[in-house]
């Protein structure tokens, strides 16, 4: 059985010499873990993640060591790269040569800077991503929402919905069309949710499918699973990525994965789960990435999981990320955070810190306070 889905009508992405929308088949994208300075391990990732099907693979860059690092990379490598650019918009001067595409966050650009308007630096942006033919994405994710669009929203939806539609319009104020969008959280069903409001209102754009630190396997192919199977029956996805929190020799998986997922869909095979039951312990973790400030943060978020398993019926999500640029923010909505430092783990309940601890002592850190957590629920 195949199944008949009806695409949204997107506008065409011209991402190197592939198209993304326009129901062009779904990419499935993958990002490097390693440091993007290692130019042979990085290499070997980017090549495996190619071997598997990659169709784009993201690499981060935050520095001009990284841009070199690029340069060198660009000339060992033929696949479709993309870069993704945090606070440090400014490279995209310096890398937009050597890729096809850049990936912003809306809620990255309000950091520094403060006396140029967000407007003027989406301009940069695209003025160099326009000279080199570079596509972008315009990437929200619910943990790093803009603090303007925060402030003014009912909620993080509208606030979300917000900051995507403000940048789409300065987008079209700019006259740039060769961007898609995302809307990514780290709950399946507010992916669902956020990416069907926007399908609706902007029927015409891409949209770039993933949940956000959607952690270990198996719960992490199940989150993304649920998220892409009710959007993309629906015909809303144009390109997408299953974010897993994996051994950096194991990142293949996320290709593998995204693409099973996708011919399940439409071959008519569904989990059938309309709706993820977001019951017990909940543990998302980041699919780490170059930015990763201790590797050890790997074996840690395994060792999160063991460690509560005796309290997996509790309804607690527990958020465990790699580094200091999405680490404070992303897991300020979990019930207990952790966020790795090279030689630290920070430890966070809701947005409250509670303080940094070594590697060795953060485990049991960390059970006191999810004990807290349940005598406070038994109360
Ligand atoms: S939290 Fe940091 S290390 Fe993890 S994926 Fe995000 S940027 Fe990379």
């Amino acid at each position: 059985m195949s199944l008949k889905i009806k695409r949204n009508k997107t506008r065409p992405v011209k991402v190197g010499n592939i198209t993304i929308g326009q129901g062009h088949p779904i990419a499935v994208q993958s990002m490097s873990a390693t440091k993007t300075q290692d130019i042979e391990a990085t290499l070997k990732q980017i090549r495996m993640l190619e071997e598997n099907g990659a169709d784009l693979i993201r690499v981060a860059i935050d520095s001009k060591k990284d841009v070199k690092a690029l340069e060198q990379l660009r000339k060992e490598t033929s696949a479709r790269l993309v870069v993704d650019l945090q606070e440090s918009y400014r490279l995209v001067k310096d890398v937009g040569p050597f890729v096809d595409k850049i990936r912003y966050n809306p809620g990255h650009l309000h950091h520094h800077e403060k006396n140029i308007s967000v407007k003027e630096k989406v301009a940069f942006l695209v003025d160099h991503a326009g000279q080199n033919n570079c596509a972008i994405r315009i990437g929200v994710n619910f943990g790093s929402i803009d603090p303007s669009a925060k402030e003014k929203a009912e909620n993080r939806f509208s606030a979300a919905l917000d900051s995507a539609k403000e940048h789409v319009g300065i987008m079209d104020e700019l006259g740039f069309e060769n961007f898609l969008v995302s809307l990514k959280s780290s709950d399946p069903n507010d992916v669902v949710e956020i990416n069907k409001m926007f399908a609706s209102e902007f029927p015409h754009i891409a949209l770039h499918l993933g949940v956000t630190e959607a952690g270990m396997l198996p719960m992490g192919e199940i989150k993304s699973r649920v998220a892409f199977e009710n959007l993309l029956a629906i015909g809303i996805g144009d390109t997408l990525r299953v974010s897993l929190t994996l051994p950096f020799d194991e990142k293949y998986r996320e290709i593998l994965i995204g693409k099973k997922i996708v011919e399940d869909v439409y071959a008519g095979k569904f989990r059938s789960v309309p709706k993820f039951e977001n019951k017990g312990m909940n543990i998302i973790s980041c699919p780490s990435c170059s930015r990763v400030e201790n590797e050890a943060f790997i074996e840690l978020a395994q060792k999160v999981k063991e460690m509560t398993e005796y309290a997996k019926d509790e309804d607690v999500t527990i958020a465990v990320m790699g580094c200091r640029v999405n680490g404070p923010g992303e897991t300020d909505d979990a019930d207990l955070g952790l966020w790795c430092a090279p030689k630290h783990v920070n430890l966070k309940k809701g947005e409250e810190a509670l303080g940094a601890f070594s590697y060795d002592e953060i485990l049991p850190k960390l059970k006191i306070e999810l004990d807290k957590i349940i005598a406070e629920k038994l109360s």
